[in-house]
């Protein structure tokens, strides 16, 4: 019988496991610890519990590990890279950002990606699969152990993959990221990136978690952006922003809406009050990140003059708006690179 990887189990599930070999339920803590406070790679290592209990554990588990192949640190910044193989073959990225007040880890949650937006390093390679639980928490540990001094603070969905067209996996993951036994990184700390996904936005204003919802615009025109991102053309922009309103309504959270800042597609004046107009009345902040031309050369990036005037326009209509530095231009660190690089 092929042995459970034991960090895709829910604290409930494994708490149902141990219950069922005659341990008691307080175990399940324990060994949340083991596996996600202290980073254990053997049921050997843990030492508090009882050696029958371990031997049970290890003839139904295996306590999975991601595979380094390859890592890349910017000089600019300090982001890092790190390219990781998978039990099938596969390969997986993620990005470290370590920041003077903020120490986030980009994580992915697919083996590529279904919604080929038209600037994504990602989109080319098509999709694979989704990824386990196990495989994004292992994400999250090897920088938690490798960064042992100075712990995570933030985790952002924002690697490869849709993370609302993975729902189950990474919710599961998100829980035991939040859950004070296992990582205890706060909720509102914790970002699910979406390019518009409405089924999953629905399903996510539901949760009982404060996590924060950043939802991909890059346009306020419906054709714009179906070139942009195609999965407009099954979840269109009015639909999009009414889901947006819902998602508010109920959970009493603001939306931080991303825009990539294209030369002469989105980024003119003008896109910026359609923006405006489209946002009107929604509890928000609007992230703007200049096109990464390095990553992926289909377009064009706006000059930081120009980036700037758009968020100054923005700002004039009363919204709240940011303009993102990009993290580790000199290692490609836009989704994708390190991967396509080693195909
Ligand atoms: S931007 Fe995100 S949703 Fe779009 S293709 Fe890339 S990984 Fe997929």
């Amino acid at each position: 019988m092929e042995k459970i990887d034991i960090k895709n189990l829910s604290e409930v599930e494994l708490e149902d496991s141990l219950i069922k070999v005659g341990a008691q339920s307080y175990r399940t803590r324990q060994i949340f610890g083991w596996l996600y406070r202290v980073g254990a790679g053997s049921f050997d290592d843990m030492s508090d519990i009882p050696l029958g209990l371990r031997e049970s554990l290890k003839a139904k588990f295996h306590i999975s590990r991601l595979v380094l192949l390859d890592t890349k640190r910017s000089k600019i910044d300090g982001t890092e890279k790190y390219l990781f193989k998978l039990r099938d073959g596969n390969t997986v990225e993620t990005v470290f950002l370590p920041e003077a007040k903020r120490r986030t880890a980009c994580l992915s949650s697919q083996v590529g990606c279904k919604y080929a937006c038209s600037f994504c390093a990602s989109a080319p390679l098509g999709f694979i699969r989704n990824l386990s639980a196990s495989e994004i928490l292992d994400q999250v540990l090897f920088i938690k152990v490798r960064e042992r001094a100075s712990p995570l603070t933030n985790i952002v969905f924002m690697g490869i993959g849709e993370p609302l067209d993975n729902y189950d996996n990474v919710m599961k993951a998100v829980r035991i990221l939040n859950d004070k036994d296992a990582f205890g990184i706060g909720a509102r700390r914790i970002t699910i990136s979406t390019c518009g996904i409405i089924p999953g936005i629905e399903r996510l204003k539901e949760e009982d978690l404060q996590i924060e919802l950043s939802v991909s615009l890059h346009s306020a025109l419906e054709s714009i952006r179906s070139r942009l991102v195609p999965v407009n053309k099954i979840y269109p922009l009015k639909d999009l922003i009414n889901a947006c309103k819902d998602y508010i309504k109920k959970t009493n959270r603001i939306i931080t809406f991303e825009y990539v800042l294209i030369k002469d597609v989105n980024s003119s004046i003008e896109d910026a009050v359609r923006l405006a107009r489209l946002l009107k009345g929604i509890k928000c902040k609007v992230n703007t990140l200049i096109y990464n031309q390095i990553t992926v050369k289909r377009y064009k990036s706006p000059s930081e003059q120009e980036a700037r005037a758009f968020v100054k326009a923005l700002k004039k209509e009363g919204y709240s708006a940011t303009h993102r530095q990009s993290k580790g231009e000199d290692i490609d660190a836009g989704c994708g690179q390190l991967r396509i690089s080693r195909l």
